[in-house]
């Protein structure tokens, strides 16, 4: 069974997702890390990132895979590279390139074939998984999100105001929503969840009754 979340940075679908895997004993699949692990490989070729010819070519040429908890990029771990705010920033930018996304629908897809799993990202279940069991779209309102990120950047040792965070936030969002091609959305069949005053458990929760029914 494929469950899907899908949603903006910040609303806590990450966490969500990954609890409830572990719920459930399926596999998590943070599809968020391979776009990343993309942005990673073209800052390091020094590439540019709107050039969506040469993008294409070079995640046609890298090896994205998961071991376990890890992002391997072309066999080196890159779990924690793949968190820096130029990283995030780039990301974004290459996530609208079609040659992108379609490599890594295909190995997503591929993921998605060797059994149960809890998916996250902005198009698990609108594109990717369209015909998943269960379909969710996690939000909330700007302000709740850029505190989590902020609270999370400040953990790792990275201090931003919340105007900074609001405004990298923002800035993302728009580009996830009005890119031409798979565009950030809810999917027709998916339940809206609003967790600006909810807690993580509550979520969890919510979904876990939701789709044992
Ligand atoms: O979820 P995360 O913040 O790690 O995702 C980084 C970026 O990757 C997002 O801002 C988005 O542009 C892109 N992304 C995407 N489709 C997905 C997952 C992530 O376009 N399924």
């Amino acid at each position: 069974m494929i469950i899907t979340l899908d949603g903006p940075a910040g609303s806590g679908k990450s966490t969500v997702a990954r609890l409830l895997a572990e719920r459930m004993n399926y596999r998590f699949l943070d599809t968020g890390a391979m776009y990343r692990a993309v942005a990673l490989a073209v800052l390091k070729g020094a590439g540019d990132e709107n050039d969506l010819e040469a993008v294409t070519k070079l995640v046609a040429a890298c090896t994205i895979e998961f071991d376990s908890d890890r992002l391997l990029l072309n066999q080196d771990d890159v779990t924690a590279e793949i968190r820096s705010p130029e990283v995030t920033a780039v990301s974004s930018i290459i996530a609208s390139n079609p040659g992108v996304r379609n490599r890594l629908v295909e190995l997503q897809r591929a993921i998605g074939r060797q059994g149960s799993m809890v998916t996250e990202g902005r198009d698990q279940g609108t594109v990717v998984f369209p015909e998943a069991a269960h379909k969710f779209f996690v939000t909330a309102n700007l302000e709740a999100r850029a505190r989590r990120r902020q609270r999370e950047l400040a953990h790792k040792g990275v201090n931003q105001s919340i105007t900074t965070v609001m405004d990298q936030l923002r800035q993302r969002d728009e580009r996830d929503e009005q890119r031409a091609h798979a565009p950030m959305k809810p999917a027709e069949n998916a339940l809206v969840i609003d967790t600006s005053d909810l807690t993580i458990a509550q979520v969890v929760e919510m979904i876990a009754k939701k789709v044992s029914g």
